[in-house]
């Protein structure tokens, strides 16, 4: 503790030195530059820059955290001005997230189990229409080998994955060994004998890594699949989390325990240092001077920042390079239990149309009560919604819902839109590395960049989403209390 105290009052010195009145702009009032002074400023308040903040706070540093919305959280998202407060962004976590509970523990945020609608089953839809389990085996548009006809397209999925995984843990997809598989997942299964329809009935009409099963690299979704079973079911038995409240009321409660307040819409344009520091430079004009700087913006919206001097090799590659995915959302609230009326699943897994998956939430106090639906465009769909308006989009998948569903007419009500993609903070969902990007950029593009640390989930290495978050939060902070 010592020396960081040490350390604190030498860097809060620098901090006040004279090329501060370089970059602060001549008009700025002088109490403003001495608020916006502080040994370590993190742009964004996503967990993984609050986690960052929070650790070294706890190591005597003085930290600032500034964020571009007016919340807290960045893709952890609760709407909760609809009934059972979905999530428009990450919506569950496992037994086995680690960092995540440690995190709900320590910071006072309760969780419950997860009653959402993957875990009970989806109707698959071919042609707006929906063909039940006795009719699939049969249908003229099931692609699955014979054997396993009788398959939905996600179990079939996973049993493609069982069978043919080379990695035998998940840490497998770093090892050197393994990286044959670096090429395109869709390569993958083809070379795999999957035929064109099954990756396309199986992955790309619902397909959660970047936008189809081309650009998306084979390690990273063996990745998944290893990790993804190893902490939605610890023990072979499956959990899944949700915090009480909605997901968001994590990164609050982290937000409640800095000491220093996190100033909201504040957004970073520009990074610039030095060997005296660093400044942050944001839109109304404010600058922020300290020591270190550390950086949790995805890659999609760091591209615009401007940078000084700017990354280069690896990093910079990376920072340009890795696809991001497009998701938007439309959640749906019925006025009646329509699926009542028709008798099917109220989830589904829809081929050839411009909506991709209907997911029910159970978010009252009755685990079996459905308060409302989320039907995900992923992929190209999003990009079709996209360069919709919002209220055609709402519409359009009202529409799209009924005329596979006639019992769902007149019973829809558009509660709530996102698209990631149009978020200027965010500009895209999940980022995954394409084809060829594992062996060129895991574990390389980490580095610090001068007195500039990159946290954020893109740069996990052992996890996925919310863990990977909290897990790039730890290396940075151990980064930065090396050095100061
Ligand atoms: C639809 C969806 C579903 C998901 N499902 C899951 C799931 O089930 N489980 C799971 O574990 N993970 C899930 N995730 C992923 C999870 O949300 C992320 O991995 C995690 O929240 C990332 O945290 P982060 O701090 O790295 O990034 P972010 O949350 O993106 O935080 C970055 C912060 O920086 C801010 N920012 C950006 N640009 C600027 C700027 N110029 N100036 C100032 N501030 C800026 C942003 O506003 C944001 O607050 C999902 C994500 C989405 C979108």
């Amino acid at each position: 503790m010592s020396h960081v105290a040490m350390n604190r009052r030498s860097l809060l010195q620098s901090a006040g030195a004279a090329s501060v009145a370089t970059f602060v702009p001549s008009g700025a009032p002088a109490q403003k530059r001495a608020q916006n002074k502080a040994q370590v400023v993190v742009i964004g308040a996503g967990i993984s820059g609050l986690e960052t903040a929070l650790i070294l706070q706890e190591q005597g540093v003085d930290v600032q955290v500034i964020e571009g919305r007016d919340r807290a959280g960045g893709r952890i998202l609760s709407l909760s001005d609809i009934p059972g407060a979905p999530e428009a962004g990450a919506n569950t976590f496992g037994g086995g997230y680690a960092r995540v509970l440690d995190a709900a523990n320590r910071y006072g945020a309760a969780y419950k189990p997860n009653r959402q609608s993957y875990l009970r089953g989806l109707e698959i839809v071919v042609d707006d229409k929906i063909v039940t389990m006795d009719k699939w085996p049969d249908h003229p548009k099931n692609p699955l080998p014979k054997e396993h006809r009788d398959d939905t397209p996600w179990g079939y999925y996973a049993r493609f994955m069982r069978d043919n995984m080379p990695l035998t843990q998940p840490g497998d997809w770093l090892d050197p060994k393994f990286a044959a598989f670096d090429v395109s997942f869709d390569d993958w299964m083809l070379s795999k004998g999957a035929t064109e329809e099954v990756v396309d009935m199986c992955c790309n009409h619902k397909w959660e890594y970047n936008n189809s099963t081309h650009d998306v690299s084979a390690l990273v979704v063996m990745f998944e699949y290893l990790w993804g079973r190893s902490v939605f079911a610890p023990n072979g038995v499956r959990s899944s989390f949700i915090f009480e409240g909605g997901n968001q009321r994590l990164p609050e409660a982290m937000a409640g325990k800095l000491k220093r307040d996190v100033h909201y819409g504040t957004e970073a344009v520009a990074i610039r240092s030095d060997d005296d520091g660093a400044e942050v430079h944001c839109a109304d004009g404010t600058v922020y001077r300290a020591a270190r700087v550390v950086s949790s913006i995805p890659f999609p919206v760091l591209r615009r920042l401007k940078v000084e001097p700017y990354f280069t090799g690896v990093q910079r590659k990376a920072i340009w390079s890795i696809p991001r995915q497009m998701v938007t959302q439309v959640h749906l609230v019925a006025t009646s239990p329509f699926w009542d009326d028709d008798g099917f699943k109220p989830g589904m897994h829809i081929a050839d149309a411009p909506v991709g998956y209907v997911m029910p939430t159970f978010g009252g106090d009755d685990p079996n009560e459905l308060t409302s639906m989320m039907a995900l465009m992923l992929g190209n769909k999003a990009e079709r919604a996209d360069q919709m308006d919002e209220d055609s989009v709402k519409k359009m998948v009202i529409h799209t819902i009924e005329k596979i569903r006639p019992a769902a007419k007149g019973k829809l009500e558009a509660a709530g839109y996102k698209s990631w993609f149009r978020d200027p903070f965010a500009s895209g969902d999940w980022t995954n590395f394409g084809p060829g990007q594992v062996t060129q950029f895991a574990g390389k593009m980490n580095a610090p960049h001068g007195r500039i640390h990159i946290c954020g989930d893109a740069t996990g290495l052992s996890a996925r989403g919310m863990e990977a978050a909290l897990e790039s939060a730890e290396r940075v902070a151990v980064e930065i209390l090396d050095v100061i």
